[in-house]
């Protein structure tokens, strides 16, 4: 009696467990599919800045006396950055794991670990019909910009990459590095190219401001941008936001991709003050673009390093005087994992602690495009 009393008590359990887990099994289908569906983001803004670890971000923090615009997003990862061939990895290669999803070579630039170019997430954006963008205080032939656009066995092939810019519809780009397109070994002058394309030519920042739609060239400098300190002022956040006006315009979307480029030159120089300058300086850009994905809803924001530079070290610091103390181990790259920090539709999937290879796979998700295998 007392043993079949048991049993009932068992059975009914179990019955209710059934029933528990079949309620929420439906519940955890409905949830999913409605993500599903409404999650796809419509504009991507990719924001790398290069080699900035924790403490770059925290030197930042600091020296704005306890705050910065990045704190704003709320899911955050870890990517580990290490290349094809190498624990510590260069931006060639990270930006390219980012830019097609495969881990390559270092140096290598839109191509995998046996030199195959493979279509990076902007060209998807493009194939797509999406409006896509390039901001960096770099020259648009350095490696993180490269990445995205051009399929080249090495980085240091600056004036091959500058070719490639033609071959890619890519409607805004805005940097440095004008000497690469018209004072060439090979003669040939590619603002004329630039222009015959349908491209608003601008060499200089007061220039953005004129141009309200259409194609747009920025080649704002003949080499590389200046520092911020040293008269780049606020060329990144200008230049983002007349690109944002710009790409809005196409009612597809667009991707864009804005880098804090000099960030990693600071780790570089293990020079604290220029790490903190350009780290405030991208963060005021973060804080534009925040704006912009507010009001628009339908904007995915990744923000994330491709690597570490420096090995920096806070070993101390005062936050009310916005005083940093920072050590380094490193003149170059370290093999640490970086911050990744989402917002927007999808933000969730960049949650954990993934491959930097992964970043492009979920930004495909994202826009819901699939891979063309080739
Ligand atoms: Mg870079
Ligand atoms: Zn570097």
């Amino acid at each position: 009696m007392v043993r079949n009393c048991k049993n009932r008590t068992k059975k009914m359990i179990f019955s209710f467990i059934f029933l528990l887990s079949f309620l929420i099994g439906i519940n955890c289908n409905s949830q999913s599919d409605n993500s599903g569906g409404n999650k796809k983001a419509k504009n991507i803004i990719l924001m790398i800045g290069d080699g900035m670890g924790v403490s770059h971000i925290y030197a930042g923090i600091t020296a704005n006396k306890g705050h910065l615009n990045i704190e704003n997003l709320k899911d955050i990862g870890f990517s580990k950055t290490h290349s094809a061939d190498n624990y510590i990895t260069d931006s060639g290669a990270a930006g390219t794991a980012i830019a097609i999803g495969h881990k390559t070579y270092n140096a290598g630039i839109g191509v995998d670990a046996d030199t195959i170019p493979r279509e990076t997430i902007l060209e998807y954006a493009e194939e797509n019909g999406k409006a896509t963008g390039l901001v960096v205080t770099c020259t648009m032939t350095h490696a993180t910009p490269a990445v995205f656009i051009a399929h080249q066995p090495s980085r240091y092939l600056y004036e091959d990459i500058a070719k490639d810019f033609l071959k890619t519809d890519i409607e805004v780009f805005i940097g440095g590095g004008l000497n690469n397109f018209n004072k060439r070994k090979d003669d040939v002058d590619l603002t004329i190219a630039l222009k015959d394309k349908g491209y608003q030519l601008v060499y200089e920042l007061d220039g953005l401001e004129k141009i309200n739609s259409g194609k747009l060239a920025g080649l704002l400098y003949e080499d590389a941008p200046p520092k911020y300190s040293e008269g780049r002022g606020d060329m990144l956040p200008v230049a983002s936001v007349k690109a944002i006006e710009l790409l809005n315009q196409d009612e597809d979307g667009f991707f864009l991709m804005i880098e804090g480029s000099q960030i990693d030159w600071a780790g570089h120089a293990n020079d604290t003050k220029y790490i903190v300058d350009e780290m405030l300086d991208f963060d005021r850009t973060i804080g534009k673009v925040l704006e912009f994905a507010e009001k628009d809803g339908n904007t995915l924001i990744i923000i994330t390093a491709d690597h570490e530079t420096g090995g920096m070290g806070l070993n101390n610091g005062d936050i009310e005087k916005g005083e940093v103390i920072a050590k380094y181990t490193s003149g170059n790259h370290t093999g640490v994992m970086v911050p990744v920090f989402a917002y927007g539709p999808g933000s969730e999937n960049f949650r954990g602690i993934y491959e930097n290879t992964d970043i492009f796979n979920k930004m495909m998700e994202a826009f819901g495009f699939s891979i063309n295998e080739n």
